[in-house]
């Protein structure tokens, strides 16, 4: 995450029922969450649009029916429907009078005070909003390797529900990478099958088809994934597969990139010391960044549905732009 520039102390977050200051909130030491990884988290982007003087938020209803959907795993269950979620996370960054990209962190998680693996049904919900830039700087594209950690699998702790406690797998392997030099990795099943990246899905072109892991792979439904699949179908008209990939794969590839809310779409130049392609971004991952910022940026009016201004009332959500 980048560096801040503002005072978090000061930040408004929704904690508990209420909009306060990030400075006021407190979480017990021996919180379950805390101990055991029992809460659920999303990813969300708002983009800051200057000529329109707006920030929109992306698909930020399907954000939330996914993170309602995948919390249940977990019995937790938030006590607001997605819409309202929505309409909450629209003031907090009303009430933080932001002016620029943001990055939504939803986090629902089993509250619980005390030692002890099994929960109850104590629970709390918060929602943080923060400016945000870039993720990865994928400009000249990433070089990454091929992690020795595998996915956690479906059986183990779902990959589906960014589940906290998961999010280890993905730390281990995100810190394996970078001490090893390169920027990120890409995480293989026990199968051997590739899955995803710690916090992306990954996308290979081989021969004018866009190709992707299916969703038995251990792997988060990412939303990012299902917009990349729609655009490459109705904007691209290219074929599409969703099905298991293999390794090698990975290494005859004529591109390959990655896909999600933080990454959005980053081109892979490398994987474990092998040009991917002609070692530079394709065209298709290009085309796809070009066509995703113009969508989430509110300048394409078929998928102006997916956009949510913040500065209006929410009954204008669905509204192309004035
Ligand atoms: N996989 C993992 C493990 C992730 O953490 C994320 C980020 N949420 C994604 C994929 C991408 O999902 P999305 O496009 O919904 O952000």
């Amino acid at each position: 995450m980048p560096k801040t520039q503002f005072d978090l102390e000061r930040l408004i977050v929704y904690f508990q029922g209420k909009f306060r200051p990030l400075g006021q909130c407190r979480i017990h030491p021996l919180t379950h969450a805390l101990h055991y990884g029992t809460g659920v988290f999303e990813g969300i982007r708002a983009y800051w649009e200057e000529s329109a003087e707006q920030i929109i938020l992306f698909r930020v209803e399907d954000h939330y029916r996914r993170w309602r959907a995948n919390a249940r795993i977990l019995d937790l269950e938030p006590a607001l429907s997605a819409r309202e979620l929505c309409e909450v996370t629209a003031e907090v960054i009303r009430r933080n009078r932001f002016r620029q990209d943001v990055y939504v962190r939803p986090l629902i998680y089993h509250s619980r005070v005390g030692i002890g693996v099994g929960y109850n049904d104590e629970a709390d919900f918060m929602i943080v909003a923060l400016p945000f830039g870039g993720y990865l700087d994928s400009r000249q594209g990433l070089r990454v390797c091929v992690s020795n950690w595998r996915r956690v699998a479906d059986n183990a702790i779902p990959s589906r529900a960014k589940i906290c406690g998961a999010y280890v797998n993905s730390a281990l392997a995100t810190r394996e990478a970078r001490r090893a030099g390169f920027q990120d990795a890409i995480l293989l099943n026990e199968s051997g099958t590739v899955s995803e990246g710690p916090g992306f899905n990954i996308f290979l072109v081989r021969g004018g088809r866009l190709i992707t892991p299916g969703v038995t792979e251990n792997i988060l439904e990412g939303i990012t994934r299902d917009t990349v699949l729609q655009l490459a179908a109705r904007e691209m008209q290219m074929q599409v597969e969703e099905r298991a990939v293999a390794r090698s794969e990975l290494y005859v590839a004529d591109e390959v990139f990655f896909t999600g809310t933080a990454v959005e779409i980053g081109p892979v130049v490398e994987i474990d010391g092998r040009s991917v392609g002609h070692g530079r971004p394709g065209k298709v991952a290009l085309e796809l960044q070009r066509l995703y910022k113009e969508v989430v940026h509110w300048l394409a009016p078929a998928y102006a549905s997916w956009c949510y201004p913040v500065f209006v009332s929410s009954s204008r959500q669905a509204a192309t732009r004035p």
